[in-house]
């Protein structure tokens, strides 16, 4: 046992050391990437596994659209990425293969179809890897029910917490598992950086943080901490605190959910609090997610690949509303306000007021294709 204690000693000395390296990196990091000022923009596509090239598909012919004349004029290129597949990450052992992420960095930002991951084993999610090779620290999810009144955007770190050395736990065999939690300086200043900034420039007046700081002492205790630091230069806006276990509760309480406005969470909490609000609009199937860091950027839907829904023969019927909502984010992200006014305004209609075609997940409801018949339609008219 004693040689078990010694080689889980030296692991994490050298997790430290590789964190504190970050911290590093993090302090020298550049300004952020003004996408207004660049003549070319380069759109990664990529697939992924289960439902997600269907609904990718559906997105990439909604961006065609959208973007005719940019594409035409050579504005903008959507380059399509293959091999971020499970079966080819397996056959290579690798969460995202060489080749696949040298395409990626040649792009400025990626719309992103599901990926699998598989349970147990070492292979670490796609997704994480993504969010640490491109540094996407803010994990952006807006949900919006108007007749509920509730217009929440979520501002969830994205690059550390539970997550940055989630498949580098140690063990004692047979005895005890440790897994850890990060919690550094920059890396929570830019997330309530992002947070404050996006509640300043859309007339939001409360940015609410939510921790377990009364048991995460050290980890969401410098979280909550840095975030009200972060605060102070934003006189105009109220900073609040809660536990993410009554967070979760008001959620669902509709006496007081429709008062908060802005949430800036650690990564853990803000994965599983931003499923319970996709759900409380209409299911994961209707969420965007985007993953913002300074250089890069890569939009999703907020659900998985559903491998469930391809096993009953279901892919072509799931909803591709949640990476239409992407879409939209992508379009803002990089400075194009107006087809993405249009594409929300088209999603207005076909999701909520109009309803003409309907996706329900099965047989019953349309496919994603015929729901994108629908939505390109109506983008004609707007
Ligand atoms: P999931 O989100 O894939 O699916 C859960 C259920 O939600 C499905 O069975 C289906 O009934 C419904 N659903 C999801 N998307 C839908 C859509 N567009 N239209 C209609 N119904 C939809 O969750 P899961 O089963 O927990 O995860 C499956 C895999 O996806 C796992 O390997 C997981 O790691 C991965 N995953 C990937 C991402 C990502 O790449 N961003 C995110 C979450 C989960």
């Amino acid at each position: 046992m004693q040689e078990s204690i010694e080689r889980a000693v030296d692991q994490f000395r050298a997790l430290l050391e590789e964190q504190l390296a970050r911290v590093q990196r993090m302090e020298r990091a550049e300004a952020a990437k003004d996408f207004a000022g660049m003549d070319r923009i380069t759109i990664g596509v990529i697939g992924g596994d289960g439902i997600g090239p269907a609904i990718v598909a559906q997105a990439r012919r909604v961006l065609e659209s959208l973007l005719k004349d940019e594409l035409a004029l050579g504005r903008v290129t959507l380059k399509q990425i293959d091999g971020l597949t499970l079966e080819n990450r397996l056959a290579l052992g690798k969460s995202v293969p060489d080749d696949v992420l040298a395409a990626i960095k040649g792009c400025d930002v990626l719309l992103k179809g599901p990926t699998t991951t598989p349970k147990g084993g070492t292979m670490e999610s796609a997704n994480v890897t993504l969010r640490r090779e491109l540094d996407l620290y803010a994990n952006v999810r807006p949900v919006r029910v108007p007749e509920a009144g509730i217009d929440w955007v979520f501002y969830r770190e994205n690059t550390e917490g539970e997550y940055v050395l989630g498949s580098r736990g140690v063990e004692v065999p047979g005895r005890l598992a440790m897994d850890f939690k990060v919690t550094t300086q920059p890396g929570t200043r830019r997330i309530a950086r992002a947070a404050f900034e996006y509640a300043k420039n859309n007339g939001k007046t409360r940015v609410s943080i939510v921790t377990k700081a009364n048991i995460m002492k050290k980890t969401d205790g410098n979280f909550s901490a840095i975030c009200h630091e972060v605060a102070a230069d934003y006189p105009g806006i109220e900073a609040d605190d809660w536990y993410i276990d009554i967070m979760a509760a008001n959620l669902v309480n509709p006496a007081i959910r429709n008062q908060f406005q802005v949430f800036v969470l650690p990564n853990l909490y803000g994965d599983i609090i931003t499923d319970e609000a996709a759900q409380i609009q209409g299911g994961v199937g209707t969420a965007g997610s985007a993953n913002i860091g300074d250089r890069y950027a890569m939009f999703e839907a907020i659900h998985g690949s559903a491998p469930r829904m391809i096993e009953e023969g279901l892919g072509d019927y799931a909803n591709p509303a949640s990476i239409l909502r992407a879409t939209e984010l992508l379009l803002r992200h990089i400075a194009m306000a107006k087809p993405a006014e249009r594409l929300a305004k088209a999603l207005e209609i076909c999701c909520e007021t109009e309803r003409a075609v309907v996706v329900t997940g099965d047989r019953s409801g349309a496919t994603c294709r015929e729901f994108t018949d629908y939505l390109l339609q109506n983008l004609d008219q707007i």
